[in-house]
Parts: structure tokens; C-alpha cells; sequence
């Protein structure tokens, strides 16, 4: 069964589902295909109705959302909280800024009168993670939406509730049939749903393996498409940076999410004269965090999302451990019941080792000490991935001159990889292409089209 609730505090099987007939996943596609025809002519207001009341029932509802999503995949409830708090507020950015976003804008040609269009594409078939369940449903919903497309979702086999918690709310607010599907399918019906003329560009957050078969296939299709793929941040440590701030980011950069977050500071890269005493504080602070029940306020360290992502964490630790990496703290599950990982620190991780160039998507830090500021920036510059980044100085202009050349799509100062509504998220390598929210993210699926006048007779 590819939908599963299963509960990873406990492990504990839940509740599953089957799979779409394709009849039933024809029908619900013609009916995306159908809706379209009407909402791509509705008015923004209209559309910021509906997309506006979704927000606005989400956050009534928002205790529910966040247990079911903490029963899914073990998020900490206060983390569950903020989530769907964000979301809410996502859906609710667009719907007051779309209009704005996608107004036309004139040009200056030498002769005559021109201006771009923006017109929605039509159906967009989204596929998405379960680390931020709503979060990332509310990243594509809210732009695409509102630019007055229609969507087609595949959410992860093991958010099976949320999922359909999150299409409800869609019938809730008094959404046209077909506006917002959840399809509960396989990778081979995936596969032909991009294949489908109806279906008019493919979004995907994932893992890379998922980015190269979709966009391939997409790419087969002639159909645009957005990859918001995995990433190795760097964590930069410079030597004049504020231990004590630095510290607590690096300890909430790592564990946010279990340390299963996309943007999560995953090389923690740190210059020769902080670097013993940024290495024993950060050990210190890790290991105060206690493993417990994550619908309990008080627990500081959940389970990962299943058993089955520890057993491949723990592997690849192994992995490490066989190509010479040591380990500093942790490296072994908890010794109880759940999918509970230990906080660990691995050194000594060389770029022959292919601990190197992974991605570990759980609590579990890889610690470099380097020379210098050139050194640092060379290492971070050293990977497949190029999602985000972090440097840490009091000297901000050195801040920002260290960030400019790092090659990823986002570098916070003092700061740590996060996304506001506001601001546009995306990588570039192999962390994928495309950027989701703010302007640009309601730029991805719509028709950038130029309507010239221009008077005078045809050329003899
Ligand atoms: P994953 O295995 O790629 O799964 C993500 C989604 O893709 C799921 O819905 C999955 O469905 C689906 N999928 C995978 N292979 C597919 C295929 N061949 N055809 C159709 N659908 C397919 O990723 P994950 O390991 O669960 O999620 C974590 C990854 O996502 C990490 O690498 C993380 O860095 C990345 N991520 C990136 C961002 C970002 O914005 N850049 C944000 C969050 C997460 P099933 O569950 O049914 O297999």
C-alpha cells in the first residue's frame, strides 16, 4: 500500500488508502481540465475570495491540521503550529498580491504601443515532499491558483491525512470543482498524468532522484517545469563571528524539522581559530536535546518521519564511517521504541568519502575545520547541491561580500536559510531550478505574452 499513515513516535500503522482506478483519475483530471476554462476568466477578487477563505479556514482550524501532521511524520507540535500558521499565510500573501504581480506591464518599443500579458497556462500537476506537509501545498497553491491556473497534487505516501485534510479545505471555502485535486496515485500514473496534453507544466519539491526522472520527463513533453530539489548548506563560521548567537542558530539551523528540512545548515564549515571552541559548544548544546512524545510541548527532539528514513540515515552514516569519517557525538538510533535518531557530529569527512557529496536528511552534522576565509569559501563551493547558505561575522559587510560568492540561490547573514512569503526560495546545481514564492514564484506557469499595435501599411 503506497498511502500510509504510520505513526513513527510509535510506529504504529494508522490508517491507509488505496490508489485512483484510472477511471476515477480521468475524471478528476478532466474535471481540473474543465475548471480551468472557467477560473482562468474569473476576476482576481473572485479568486481572492476563495483563495483568502481558504487561508482564513485554515487558521481556524489550525490545531487539528497540526495534529495530524505531527500523528504523520512526527513534526514537534509547536513546529506543527508554526507550519500551518505560515501556510495560511502564503495562501493569504497571494491572494492580496497577485493582482499586483500579475499586472501588465508596458514596454517601449521605438514605433508604436506594446505590453505584456500574463495568462495562466492551465492544469499544473504538482508534486510534493512530506517534510513540510502544508507548507509546501500552500507554496504551489497559493501563486498558481490565485495566476488563475488549476491544480492536480501528488502529495508523499506517508501524508496520506493531510493531504486530503488540505483539499478540503478547498471544498470548504466554496471552490469550483476541479480548482484544487488531491490525487492518490503511483509514479507510473504520474508519469502518464505528465504525459497528458491537458496537463500544461509539472512542479516538483523533492529529492534529486525524483527532480532528474520528472523533469526528464517533463522535458519529453516539451512542458515547463520547477525543481525544488535537496541540498548540502554550508554553515561559514568566520573569525570574528559571536559564538553564542552562532551557536544557537547552528543548533536550530541542523535540528529544525528533525534536521529534515531542504535548507537545513548541513556542513558546518569553520575557521581554525573558533573552531575548537564552536565545535565543543555546539556538542554541548545537542546533546542536552531529549527524544520524547512530539505532541508534547515540552520534548525538544522528535522522531524522523519513519522507520524507514532512520535505517537509511543510519546507513549512510556507516557509509561515512567505512571512507574514514569519525564520529564526534551520536551516530546510533536512541535506545527506545520510535524512529528517534541521535544528534550527531561527524569530522574528518574527506572529498573522497561519499558522505562528501550527500545529503543527510536528519539530525546529523558534518564539521570541517579550514584555514582561512578563502579556504571556507571554496569548501562551501564544493558540492553538487547549491540550495542555500549561511555566514557568520559581526562585520556585515564582510557578511555580505562572503555570501556574493557562494553559488547557491539564497545566503543569509547571521542568519539561517528560512523562507518568508515574500521572498522567492529555490536552488541552483543540482538542488534543482525555478524559484517558489514571492513575484517571481507566480511568474513559473503563467504565458509572459506581448501584444504590440502598431499602425502603417506593410511593407511593398
Ligand atoms: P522524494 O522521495 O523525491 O519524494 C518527494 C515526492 O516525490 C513524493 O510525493 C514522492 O512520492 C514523489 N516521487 C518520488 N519519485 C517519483 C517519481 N519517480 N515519480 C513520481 N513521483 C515521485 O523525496 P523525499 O526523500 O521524500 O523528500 C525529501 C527530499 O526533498 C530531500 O532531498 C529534500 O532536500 C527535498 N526538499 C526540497 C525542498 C526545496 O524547496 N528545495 C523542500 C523540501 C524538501 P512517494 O512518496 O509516493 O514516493
Amino acid at each position: 500500500m503506497s498511502y500510509q499513515s504510520i505513526n513513527p513516535f510509535t510506529n504504529t500503522p494508522m490508517e491507509s488508502f488505496n490508489e485512483l482506478s484510472e477511471a476515477e483519475l480521468e475524471a478528476k483530471v478532466a474535471m481540473a481540465d474543465a475548471c480551468f476554462r472557467t477560473w482562468r476568466h474569473a476576476s482576481y477578487r473572485y479568486r481572492a475570495g476563495i483563495i483568502g477563505h481558504v487561508a482564513a479556514l485554515l487558521r481556524e482550524q489550525a490545531e487539528a491540521f497540526a495534529r495530524v501532521m505531527t500523528m504523520e511524520m512526527g513534526k514537534r507540535i509547536s513546529e506543527a503550529r508554526g507550519e500551518v500558521a505560515f501556510s495560511a499565510e502564503i495562501l493569504a500573501y497571494y491572494a492580496e498580491h497577485a493582482e499586483r504581480f500579475l499586472a501588465p506591464v508596458a514596454l517601449h518599443p521605438a514605433k508604436g504601443e506594446a505590453h505584456m500579458e500574463s495568462s495562466p497556462l492551465g492544469v499544473i500537476f504538482g508534486v510534493e515532499p512530506w517534510n513540510f506537509p502544508y507548507y509546501q501545498l500552500a507554496r504551489v497553491a497559493g501563486p498558481h491558483l490565485m495566476a488563475g491556473n488549476t491544480l492536480l497534487i501528488k502529495h508523499a505516501g506517508n501524508v496520506p491525512q493531510c493531504a486530503i485534510a488540505f483539499e478540503r479545505l478547498f471544498l470548504e471555502a466554496g471552490a469550483p470543482a476541479g480548482l484544487y485535486t488531491n490525487l492518490l496515485i503511483s509514479h507510473e500514473q504520474s508519469n502518464r498524468l505528465i504525459d497528458d496534453p491537458r496537463v500544461r507544466g509539472v512542479a516538483l519539491t523533492g529529492s534529486v532522484q525524483a527532480g532528474r526522472s520528472i523533469a526528464a520527463r517533463a522535458g519529453q513533453n516539451l512542458k515547463p517545469s520547477s525543481m525544488e530539489l535537496g541540498g548540502s548548506d554550508a554553515f561559514i563560521v568566520l573569525a570574528d563571528a559571536d559564538l553564542d548567537h552562532t551557536v544557537q542558530w547552528a543548533v536550530w539551523g541542523r535540528m529544525y524539522n528533525d534536521g529534515q528540512t531542504c535548507c537545513a545548515a548541513k556542513r558546518f564549515i569553520v575557521v581554525e581559530p573558533l573552531a575548537d571552541a564552536f565545535l565543543a559548544r555546539f556538542q554541548t548544546a545537542l546533546a542536552r536535546l531529549v527524544p520524547g512524545d512530539p505532541m508534547d510541548e515540552a520534548t525538544t527532539l522528535g522522531p524522523l518521519s519513519s522507520e524507514t528514513a532512520l535505517v537509511e540515515l543510519l546507513q549512510q552514516i556507516d557509509v561515512a564511517v567505512a571512507h574514514g569519517a569519525n564520529i564526534v557525538m551520536g551516530g546510533k538510533r536512541f535506545d527506545r521504541s520510535g524512529a528517534f535518531m541521535q544528534p550527531t557530529i561527524l569530522s574528518g569527512v574527506t572529498s573522497d568519502n561519499p558522505a562528501f557529496r550527500d545529503e543527510f536528511f536528519g539530525p546529523v552534522a558534518m564539521f570541517f575545520r579550514v584555514k582561512d576565509e578563502e579556504a571556507a569559501i571554496a569548501l562551501a563551493n564544493d558540492s553538487d547541491f547549491g540550495l542555500g547558505g549561511s555566514v557568520f561575522t559581526q562585520d556585515l559587510a564582510r557578511g555580505r561580500h562572503v555570501a556574493s560568492r557562494i553559488d547557491t540561490g539564497m545566503m543569509f547573514v547571521n542568519n539561517i536559510a528560512w523562507s518568508d512569503a515574500e521572498l522567492p526560495f529555490g536552488g541552483i546545481k543540482n538542488s534543482g531550478y525555478g524559484r517558489e514564492l514571492g513575484d517571481m514564484g507566480i511568474q513559473a506557469f503563467v504565458n509572459k505574452k506581448l501584444v504590440r499595435t502598431l499602425g502603417g501599411n506593410a511593407p511593398a
